[in-house]
């Protein structure tokens, strides 16, 4: 067997904890982490950027779990509802909370979502929500913000791109 390189074994390490503290969300919100949950869950936390239903569905069904695409979309609700995965609404797409091992705050994040590598994070967005209320408030609009993305290039896409010249 090769040996591993170490990006592969990071990149195990990092999935594998993501499943231990999404299993450990799960239990304490008392929703039940399936097996075919813990599989699409493992599926969008392999990468950093967001995948579409279809293309977990491609994936499992590579691996020999052939599903119906409502099942897949069931679990994703799950994974949602437990907020070990967030919507791109953009791409329609899902990735893993890339905060799963900060302590849960109760603010909302904005999403920064790499246009070159795809990559999603999170930083804190709660004044953005609260600007955005308050300003739909003044026009006598009542919001229901959900989400803010923003596009743009990641740190380490930039240090590439500072690199070529
Ligand atoms: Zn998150
Ligand atoms: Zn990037």
């Amino acid at each position: 067997m090769a040996p591993q390189s170490s990006e592969e074994h990071r990149n195990k390490e990092r999935v594998r904890s993501s499943m231990d503290r999404a299993t450990t969300i799960f239990a304490e919100k008392n929703i039940r982490f399936t097996e075919l949950r813990r599989k699409v869950f493992e599926e969008i936390a392999q990468t950093t950027a967001s995948v579409g239903a279809y293309e977990v569905l491609d994936r499992l069904a590579k691996k020999g779990t052939r599903l119906a695409p409502i099942s897949v979309y069931r679990a994703l609700d799950a994974l949602l509802e437990a907020g070990v995965v967030h919507r791109l609404e953009s791409k329609n797409a899902y990735f893993a909370c890339s905060r799963l091992h900060q302590p849960r705050t109760g603010r909302r994040p904005m999403f920064l979502s790499c246009e070159t590598c795809g990559t999603v994070l999170e930083t804190d967005g709660e004044d953005i929500f609260k600007s955005i209320d308050g300003a739909a408030r003044n026009a006598h609009f009542e919001p229901r913000v959900k989400f803010v993305e923003v596009s743009g290039t990641c740190q380490e896409c930039a240090a590439k791109r500072k690199d070529k010249g």
